[in-house]
């Protein structure tokens, strides 16, 4: 086993199991790059994102509002879910779009917000009208479902303009729970 981040094999942690009906996993330690991951690391069923919705507001969405207000261009949002992020966003200078892979979740977003653009399949390069660089890509609890964040994060980078902003939120190992 290697880290998946900075690819140590010394020393590394078990923190905790992690097991729900559908999957099994355990919590390790990076005591190199501090980085905490799960191994094996498998996507969740692709249903099991499809169906569940947990959607609602963050507290980093205001955090990063504050700091990307004033400004304008593409703002996407992978993991929009029904758009609560992006309706804070609205009318303030960015041209909007969302990517969600649960189908209802989009729907909702594309009543509430009828002038972004939305796409319910994760792929970059993103589709046909889409733009093709972003000042703003928001991933709000994203990139711990990803079995290569490493990929996932070169690709964004790949549709973010030159000095672009990327945002990422993910669980704080310490708010974990133990089973
Ligand atoms: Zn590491």
């Amino acid at each position: 086993m290697r880290c998946p981040l900075c690819g140590n094999k010394n020393g590394l942690i078990s923190v905790m199991k992690v097991a729900y009906p559908e999957i099994e996993y355990r919590m390790i330690h990076c005591p190199v790059c501090g980085l905490t991951f799960a191994f094996p690391m498998v996507e969740a069923p692709k249903e099991y994102y499809a169906e569940k919705e947990w959607y609602g507001e963050r507290w980093e969405f205001a955090k990063v509002w504050e700091i990307i207000k004033g400004g304008s261009g593409n703002l996407l949002e992978i993991g929009c879910g029904e758009g609560f992020f992006l309706e804070k966003c609205r009318g303030k200078g960015y041209s909007l779009y969302g990517i969600d892979i649960n189908k209802n979740a989009i729907n909702k977003a594309r009543e509430k917000i009828p002038e972004a653009r939305f796409y319910t399949k994760l792929c970059i390069p993103l589709p046909e009208g889409f733009p093709e660089k972003y000042n703003i890509v928001c991933a709000f609890h994203i990139l711990e479902h990803m079995s290569d964040p490493v990929k996932f994060l070169k690709d964004i980078n790949s549709i973010l303009i030159n000095k672009g902003l990327l945002f990422v939120s993910i669980p704080s190992p310490r708010r974990a729970q133990k089973i």
